[in-house]
């Protein structure tokens, strides 16, 4: 497999080099040969023409392409409008099949079970390159039809864009259909001995906590936390709704897990009400944090994978890189891309969004540097392990400032939030025994009575609640005789045992301590049968327990069941009926009321 790269410098110029590419291919077995064309103006005469000149001098040639925010030409951003690659497979077995379909007629459920079919009809296919006019549209229900892809395919692309960012116009273009303004293009590619290697670079590290997702419709983000979503830009950044909220919150992106993978959104715009306009769909449920940028961090994450790449003997690479990117690195673009070129012809261009298949899920990226590496046939002989020198990528030695300063913020909130944690949890157990305090337990069986009326006041079908309230017998007695500490024992060894039946025999139930020797179980799901069951287990396994100084105890029980419709509180005054039903019939037994 070889590569051609250059720019576009007029008529004339390409069709000198289409001739010499129609020399040299004249002495070569070729299998397929693939034209793919990056422009910064969705010129469609200019396209046509340039089609034109190809169809003329290699007929046979496959091509096709896309308006771009700028291109990749050997690892570097290119300086003309227009440049083109043309990608010759040497290998018989290699086959490779354009489909294109305009999305101003076909919607995405046709589009995306027309492209499984083909996918069906050509078993041979191992990998998709995929071009694509977003402007706006959710990718979601595309993305998601896609998923339905055997397993082992490879997908990987991105969105045409504009030479100028703030130009919506936009469009793909291929041998098989022309150009279009709405429109996507499925490269299908592969055969026996084309391999082909994908991966993601964000280089952005998540900083601070996680935030809820709360409200969000496609692209727009509305609420974080219940909160109107700019406020988390102001709040944590003072990022002020200006001219620049674009370049000032790019440095700093939303970055969340969904499908398994980091996704980075950056906001675009923020509306009046509140809301934000991001740069593609993000989830409810989500849990997103802010995250940060510099460029010596991106640089060792670009290091690391291109040392990983370099494994796999690419001989062609292809990047699909936000035109966010491009924006965040400024003059110093190259920076990040010319490193590929030290192991392979690198191309590729500045997206509206990166699409890559990872576990299955077909994701759409933002802010992201995708890269698709194809080789034909076998890694040739014993590879040397790239080097960090070898990446070309020059380091200061010194960790950034602003690297500093993430890691002391991350590190901080990591340690708040286990205290926050430790707190939370101090707060609704029992300090002695560790089960739930008493407001904790109480709160849960109001809830759940809650949840049982609400349940079925929605038509659904009515299911039992019980509880079980306990009293140690006669403890004063172990007080007075053995001392306090000999009494906590006891506390604490009937809390263990409540753990420990509900854990095998009790399932979905909760334990609390309701009062000094008394303690409270409730269990949702269960009939007070089958509760006044697990309440003897209970008190035949704690008068099982030898205490070192004070022997084996006893407890009473009393259980209930709730009556729909009834309080809370009036079910647990009955469980304590039933109690105080069991002491007055001589203790160390259970009373079912
Ligand atoms: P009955 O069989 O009727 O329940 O008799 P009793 O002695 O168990 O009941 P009573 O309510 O008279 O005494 C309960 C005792 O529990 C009184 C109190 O000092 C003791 N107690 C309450 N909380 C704790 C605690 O945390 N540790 C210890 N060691 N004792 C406690
Ligand atoms: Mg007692
Ligand atoms: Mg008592």
């Amino acid at each position: 497999m070889r590569q051609f790269q250059f720019g576009y410098k007029g008529r004339d110029s390409l069709m000198r080099e289409l001739r010499k590419i129609s020399q040299w291919s004249k002495t070569k077995i070729i299998s397929n040969m693939v034209f793919q064309v990056f422009t910064t103006t969705p010129d469609e005469k200019a396209i046509d023409d340039i089609m034109k000149c190809i169809r003329k001098e290699l007929p046979d040639a496959l091509v096709f392409g896309c308006s771009t925010n700028g291109q990749i030409i050997n690892g570097e951003l290119s300086s003309r409008t227009i440049a083109i690659t043309c990608t010759v497979f040497e290998f018989p077995t290699t086959r490779v099949k354009i489909l294109q379909y305009d999305l101003s007629t076909e919607n995405e459920v046709e589009v995306t079970d027309s492209v499984l079919r083909a996918l069906d009809d050509n078993p041979w296919v191992s990998a998709v390159e995929l071009l694509v006019t977003i402007r706006g549209m959710s990718m979601t229900g595309f993305s998601d039809r896609l998923r339905a892809a055997k397993k082992e395919i490879a997908i990987y692309g991105g969105g045409a864009f504009n030479g100028d960012m703030n130009e919506d116009t936009a469009c793909v273009f291929s041998s098989e259909a022309g150009y279009a303004e709405h429109g996507v293009i499925f490269v299908l590619m592969g055969g026996e001995d084309l391999h082909v290697n994908t991966t993601y670079i964000t280089g952005w590290k998540p900083l601070g906590r996680p935030l809820e997702i709360t409200k969000v419709k496609g692209s727009v983000l509305y609420e974080i936390e219940n909160r109107p979503a700019y406020e988390t830009y102001y709040r944590y950044l003072n990022i002020e709704n200006d001219d620049d909220f674009f370049s000032n919150t790019l440095e700093f992106p939303f970055i969340f897990e969904h499908n398994g993978i980091d996704l980075l959104r950056a906001p675009t715009a923020s509306l009046p009400d509140g809301s934000l306009m991001m740069t593609s769909d993000m989830y409810e449920g989500d849990l997103a944090r802010i995250s940060y940028g510099d460029p010596e961090t991106i640089l060792r994450e670009v290091a690391k994978n291109i040392r990983q790449l370099n494994d796999f003997a690419p001989e062609v690479i292809k990047l699909y890189s936000c035109g966010a990117r491009r924006t965040f690195w400024g003059a110093d673009v190259s920076r990040e891309t010319s490193p590929f070129q030290l192991i392979a012809p690198t191309s590729g261009f500045f997206t509206s969004g990166e699409f890559l298949r990872t576990n299955e899920h077909l994701n759409q990226h933002n802010v992201t540097l995708v890269v698709g590496a194809l080789r034909e046939g076998n890694i040739p002989g014993q590879r040397e392990q790239l080097s960090l020198d070898d990446t070309g990528i020059k380091f200061s030695g010194r960790v950034s400032m602003v690297n500093r300063l993430a890691t002391f913020i991350q590190a901080a909130t990591e340690e708040l939030e286990k205290a926050n944690q430790q707190l939370g949890m101090a707060a609704i157990s029992d300090g002695m025994t560790r089960l739930f305090n008493r407001m904790e337990i109480q709160r849960r069986i109001t809830e759940t009575v809650k949840q049982e009326e609400q349940a079925k006041s929605a038509g659904k079908d009515g299911n039992p609640i019980s509880l079980i309230m306990m009293d140690v017998d006669d403890f004063k007695k172990v007080n007075d005789t053995y001392g306090h500490a000999e009494g906590d024992q006891v506390l604490i060894s009937l809390a263990n045992m409540l753990n420990r039946v509900i854990g095998s025999d009790a399932a979905g139930c909760v334990a609390g301590r309701w009062g000094g020797e008394e303690f409270m179980v409730l269990m949702p799901g269960y009939t007070k049968d089958a509760a006044a069951k697990i309440a003897e287990i209970m008190r035949q396994e704690f008068s099982g327990i030898k205490f070192e100084l004070c022997g084996n105890q006893s407890m009473s029980l009393g259980v209930t069941e709730y009556i729909p419709g009834e309080d809370a509180d009036v079910l647990c005054m009955r469980v304590d009926d039933a109690l105080y039903k069991a002491k007055k019939s001589g203790k160390n037994c259970v009373i079912t009321g």
